[in-house]
């Protein structure tokens, strides 16, 4: 294979000047809502709490995790 897909994050900030920091996000599932994402994975537990307080039927969520990527240019590129 020429080229290579690599992960261009890290948990506190870009790999590379084009990078992107990983970013952790909850999405209530009942409304499908979500927090912003933010470097810290606490940030999204935090905010699904206090959608679950503020509404009671709201039990289940999904965390969204973006992290970004680049591919590494082989011979051909
Ligand atoms: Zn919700």
């Amino acid at each position: 294979m020429a080229v290579r897909l690599l992960s261009n994050s890290t948990a506190r900030g870009s790999a590379t000047p084009e990078g992107d920091p990983v970013l952790y996000a909850m999405e209530s599932k009942g409304c499908g809502q979500s927090s912003d994402g933010n470097v810290d994975q606490g940030d999204g537990a935090e905010w699904a709490a206090a959608r679950l307080e503020a509404n009671p039927g709201h039990l289940t969520y999904r965390e969204v995790i973006t992290r970004s990527y680049r591919f590494e240019p082989g011979e051909w590129l």
